[in-house]
């Protein structure tokens, strides 16, 4: 039985339409003990969107006002919005044993690899530029200038996925689902988390 002394702080990033959101939706359903951290954004609410559901959705006074008094853990500016993660609610989670899915742009995630090293980063993938393309516009959610922004975006993202330590890309959502399951596995199995629970169990 491996417990969580060393709950995984994960970040993922991938473009707008990777269909990230999806993944991590699905994958919550079923995780135990895990946290998704609710950003702050200066940007409209989308249709089906629900205020600290989705987004913390802020006017830009408060959001700066949130960076002067220094409550954000990392923040970005992305397509001419602000994004950015409340701090106190992820150290409060990490310290209570629980995972941390932060979804981030790649500047964000940036930011944290360097105040925090020891996350863990994953970057969602769409099968090719052109369903990204598709996806964005099936949406229905943007208008046609703001697609062009995202997709330009997604482009020079791309080019930083080998900043991150996982792949995944999501064509099929369950195979998406799986596949993060696995990584999240795969890093709780990791000697390095679990050299203390062997040291409790069979030396004391
Ligand atoms: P969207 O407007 O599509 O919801 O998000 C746009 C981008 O902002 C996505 O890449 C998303 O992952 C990123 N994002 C969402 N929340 C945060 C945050 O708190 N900080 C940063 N740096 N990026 C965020």
């Amino acid at each position: 039985m491996m417990n969580n002394k060393h709950p995984l702080l994960l970040v993922v990033s991938g473009p707008s339409g990777s269909g990230k959101g999806s993944m991590l939706g699905k994958y919550l359903k079923s995780a135990e003990d895990t946290f998704y951290s609710i950003s702050a954004t200066t940007r409209q609410m989308r249709p089906g969107e629900e205020n600290g559901v989705n987004y913390h959705f802020v006017s830009e006074e408060e959001f700066k006002a949130k960076i002067e008094a220094e409550a954000m853990l990392e923040y970005a500016r992305y397509c001419d919005h602000y994004y950015g993660t409340p701090k106190a609610p992820v150290e409060e989670n990490l310290a209570a044993g629980r995972d941390v899915i932060l979804e981030l742009d790649v500047a964000g995630a940036m930011k944290i690899q360097k105040i925090r090293p020891d996350a863990i980063f994953i970057f969602t993938l769409p099968p090719s530029m052109e369903v990204l393309r598709r996806r964005l516009i099936g949406r229905n959610t943007e208008a046609e200038d703001v697609i062009a922004k995202r997709l330009a975006v997604a482009v020079e993202e791309i080019r930083q996925a080998h900043c991150y330590d996982y792949v995944v890309v999501n064509d099929d959502l369950d195979e998406a689902v799986c596949e993060f399951s696995c990584i999240v596995a795969a890093e709780k199995a990791k000697m390095e988390r679990n050299q203390n629970f062997i040291n409790e169990v069979f030396f004391q």
